[in-house]
């Protein structure tokens, strides 16, 4: 044993689809040579974190006790944070201890995918993302080893273990530790809004965008397409505070789906726009929105889809129609972004004002976890971020 620290513990969910998580001490047992030891100063929650811990044990792999926890900002253990200077693996190169750094996804470096800088699609991702490893960490508790390495972080802890692969060195880009606060949440959610539209969307000046759902993908997403000047920027959602926000970051036009006057979604969009969107990013995973914004894209429009539907669900496509339509209906994983180059650009158009997420992130302090939870769930915060008290 190396440490013992706090983390939150996902044990197998006793009721259907509600994540079971308890504030725990944890021992870890070490790390490999592409690893360091870090100190967690933030780490915000995304929907990602909640889905994959609310699972039956066996569904895609899943397995219990684990830490979740995918959006940290953390310092690799040393003498800025803590008094004890611990080591870093022996292969790390991208960091020394002391240095801030910021998390976002795993991806092994090496496959094909991630050879050609779409480590998004990396061959190891659902095992090293969602899956991670049990040989870090166990129950301080009944000495349970813990499923960790989530996202090659599981950063629902104040110590954790982290892959060097899923570290961006932000010492040159980080002012201060209230900044690092805010911008903890910039390695997922965001991440993938912004990636949507511009990697995927390949989104113009000449296109009108459709945005369903409201969460930090979405709300990145309207960023960007305001910073690449879409024509129209259309928001969609049920909670009429994340439309207000919508509108101060860009959307041209909103559709409540909670209004007594809404019908389809296809019809509201026609009502605003005859020709539909040609560029439309779907991140509520509901069948019904899902198939009206398909229906609401305009021939050769892009059609993405990234919010996680119920596993069974099949999209039914009348394949004729399609082949007219010349449609793209495509998936998106964090946006088809390499890290190292979208956080960087992501924090210049902050600093410029273009990307302001300190309107969408709340904190909290991190055993107030079911607090953020509540506030998530029901729409009133858009980005909850835990903070993590460091002795
Ligand atoms: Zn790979
Ligand atoms: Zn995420």
């Amino acid at each position: 044993m190396i440490a013992k620290t706090q983390a939150i513990v996902a044990r197998e969910p006793t009721e259907p689809l509600k994540p079971n998580w308890a504030m725990e001490e944890v021992t870890l047992g070490g790390f490999g040579d592409d690893e360091m030891l870090v100190d967690m100063i933030a780490t915000g929650i995304c929907h990602t974190d909640i889905v994959l811990s609310s699972v039956p044990a066996g569904a895609i792999g899943i397995a219990y006790p684990k830490i979740v926890g995918h959006e940290g900002i953390r310092n690799p253990v040393g003498v800025e944070l803590a008094s004890i200077v611990r080591e870093i693996g022996k292969n790390v190169k991208t960091v020394q201890p002391g240095d801030p750094i910021l998390l976002s996804f795993y991806s092994c470096r090496t496959c094909e995918q991630c050879r050609t800088e779409h480590p998004a699609y990396c061959d190891q991702f659902a095992k090293g993302n969602y899956i991670g490893r049990q040989d870090t960490m166990e129950t301080a508790s009944d000495s349970q080893p813990v499923w960790s390495q989530f996202f090659g972080q599981s950063s629902f802890a104040q110590t954790t273990v982290a892959s060097e692969a899923s570290v961006v060195n932000v010492k040159n880009l980080i002012k201060n530790l209230d900044e690092l606060k805010l911008l903890a949440p910039l390695g997922c959610g965001f991440q993938t809004g912004m990636g949507a539209i511009q990697n995927i969307g390949l989104a113009t000046p000449n296109d009108v965008v459709l945005i369903t759902g409201l969460g930090a993908v979405g709300m990145g997403a309207i960023m960007t397409a305001k910073i690449l000047k879409c024509k129209s920027i259309i928001a969609v959602d049920r909670v009429k505070s994340r439309l207000e926000i919508a509108k101060s970051l860009g959307a041209t036009h909103i559709i409540d789906t909670s209004d007594s006057a809404f019908t389809t979604l296809y019809e509201a969009v026609r009502r605003l726009i005859p020709l539909g969107a040609s560029v439309a990013i779907e991140t509520t995973g509901v069948p019904t929105i899902i198939e009206q914004s398909v229906q609401a894209t305009t021939p050769r429009g892009r059609f993405i889809q990234i919010g996680v539907p119920p596993l069974q669900y099949e999209l039914s496509v009348n394949l004729t129609q399609h082949i007219n339509s010349g449609r793209s209906i495509m998936g998106c994983i964090e946006g088809d972004c390499v890290p190292e180059n979208a956080i960087p650009q992501m924090i210049d158009w902050y600093r410029s004002g273009n990307f302001p997420i300190d309107k969408l992130v709340e904190y909290f302090d991190a055993t107030d976890y079911e607090h953020a939870l509540r506030k998530l769930k029901n729409g009133e915060t858009i980005k909850p971020v835990l903070i993590w008290e460091q002795s």
